[in-house]
């Protein structure tokens, strides 16, 4: 049997199935057990330290005992802690992006998918250079700023070349004022050379979503195809690291396993990624199994009800607190609400889950990846996140000036946030505003700007902060950054 190593690079040693069940087992054990839970609570908490504010973050068997424990108030201090770490660390600004679905070809016969291989019926669709031009044009129409590039897993259609081909197309292409200034890729694991290649074409964050951590279930869900290989996929991000890719995204897809079990599993992949390469996940994404083309939900055994989707982000926002968060359009406007105040930093909008999807007038179904439950325009959403107290930022700055990684963890550590991120986010919110925005969207939204130029502390980035506002109000300058 395998043993359970931090440090290792065996899937099976650092996600290792006895230190999850034990795990599992001794959250149930104390569950209940009060003095323990208010201690881990009290870890758990921000503290002031040098010029900022520092956490230390939970290990995956303190964090198992939150999210195990159901005691209404402890569950309601949870929720205030995860909100008060979001707004110590990342503040109230929401980082915006839509996917793009570049092709849907498969080779990779996953249960969940609507675009296994063995599925015939759905329609099939790469899109060609000047097509990749097409999607990129009317995500910049909308104000898009930042894409995850998503793409099925097959060696011939979509080669590795294929997908450079597409993110040099992307970053090429300025249509009026638009830009896609950071390209996040999705794809399937693959080689250390390649990811090389990715990080050279100057991506943002490669993103992988584990599905599950059980492995025995997880060769089930993969029956057939690359995919199946789980110490392959379970290994890419090492992999990736390796190739010179700072800044890597994990998820797990609830509904397929035991939630409890892929939460260990998540934050155990944190911790061996912090303790091998120095650096934790730069995101968590956190998607739920959705109906799709042939796929019910119904038919998993281990979907969750909103309350508990709730304090599984509430529990991965104490336990990474300098992670951002990604929620996506699979969940609809109320659980997307309730879940920015438990730690979200980062939301797509508009997205469409077809292949070509963004060019047609009416949302395609036929080569959806699955049902869109959050159908609001990037407008509506826009709108909706400043009446709410959040600020919709386009800010694509941070890789860009090289902060990735652990620089981008430091920026984050040092409380240095209010004055780079909080502007960058004010400025881009601008130039969504002059360029997109309805007149409705643009008015709260200046309201709003003008309140929160005041939080800047550094008088001198709040001076270039206004004047570069000015700029893009009254001239096309625009990409203004610090
Ligand atoms: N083919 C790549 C891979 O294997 O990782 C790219 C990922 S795929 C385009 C994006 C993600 O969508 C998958 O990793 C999976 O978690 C998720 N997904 C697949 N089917 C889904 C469904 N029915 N509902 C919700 N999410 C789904």
């Amino acid at each position: 049997m395998a043993k359970y190593d931090v440090k290792s690079l065996k899937a099976e040693e650092f996600i290792n199935d006895g230190e999850i069940l034990e795990t599992i087992k001794y959250a149930e054990e104390n569950k209940n057990n009060i003095e323990l839970i208010d201690s881990i609570l009290e870890k758990a908490r921000p503290r002031k330290e040098g010029n900022g504010l520092h956490c230390t973050g939970l290990s995956h068997r303190d964090a198992a005992v939150l999210l195990a424990c159901d005691i209404p108030e402890k569950v309601e201090e949870m929720f205030k802690l995860a909100n008060q770490i979001k707004q110590d660390f990342y503040g109230n600004r929401i980082v915006m992006f839509a996917p793009l679905y570049l092709s849907n070809y498969c080779v990779n016969g996953c249960v969940y998918c609507p675009y296994h291989l063995k599925n015939k019926h759905i329609v099939r669709k790469k899109l060609t250079q000047e097509e990749v031009k097409a999607e990129v044009i009317a995500l910049q129409d909308m104000g898009h700023k930042r894409l995850a590039i998503e793409a099925g897993e097959d060696p011939k259609n979509n080669p590795i070349e294929y997908i450079l081909e597409c993110i040099k197309t992307i970053y090429s292409v300025n249509h009026k004022n638009g830009a896609i200034r950071r390209v996040n890729v999705n794809i399937a694991a693959t080689t250390v050379e390649n990811y090389r290649r990715l990080k050279d074409a100057g991506i943002g964050t490669y993103i992988l979503f584990q599905e599950t951590y059980h492995k025995e279930s997880y060769l089930e869900l993969h029956p057939t195809g690359p995919k199946h290989d789980y110490d392959y996929h379970t290994e890419a991000m090492d992999r990736a690291m390796e190739g010179g890719i700072d800044d890597v995204g994990l998820g797990v897809l609830f509904g397929l396993e035991r939630y409890m079990y892929e939460f260990v599993g998540l934050l155990m992949h944190a911790e061996h990624l912090e303790a091998v390469h120095g650096v934790g996940p730069h995101t968590i994404s956190v998607p739920r199994l959705k109906r799709a083309d042939d796929i019910d939900p119904d038919t998993f055994d281990n979907g969750i009800s909103d309350e508990m989707f709730k304090k599984i982000i509430a529990c991965i926002r104490i336990a990474v607190p300098y992670t951002g968060m990604i929620i996506s359009t699979r969940e609809s406007e109320k659980v997307r609400g309730e879940a920015l105040h438990l730690g979200i930093s980062q939301i797509s909008g508009a997205s469409r889950t077809s292949v070509g999807g963004y060019t047609e007038e009416e949302r395609p179904h036929d080569s959806e990846q699955f049902d869109v439950s959050d159908q609001r325009t990037l407008d509506e959403v826009v709108c909706w996140l400043m009446e709410n107290g959040h600020i919709p930022s386009f800010c694509t700055a941070c890789y860009r000036e090289g902060r990735t990684g652990d620089r981008f963890m430091s920026l984050c550590k040092s409380g240095q946030i209010l004055n780079c991120c909080h502007p960058n986010a004010l400025m881009t919110l601008t130039e969504y505003l002059e360029d997109y925005a309805s007149p409705e969207t643009k008015e709260i939204g200046y309201k709003l700007i003008e309140e929160e130029l005041k939080k800047i502390p550094k008088d001198k980035v709040r001076e270039i902060a206004e004047s570069n506002i000015k700029d893009i109000k009254n001239s096309n300058r625009r990409d203004f950054r610090f």
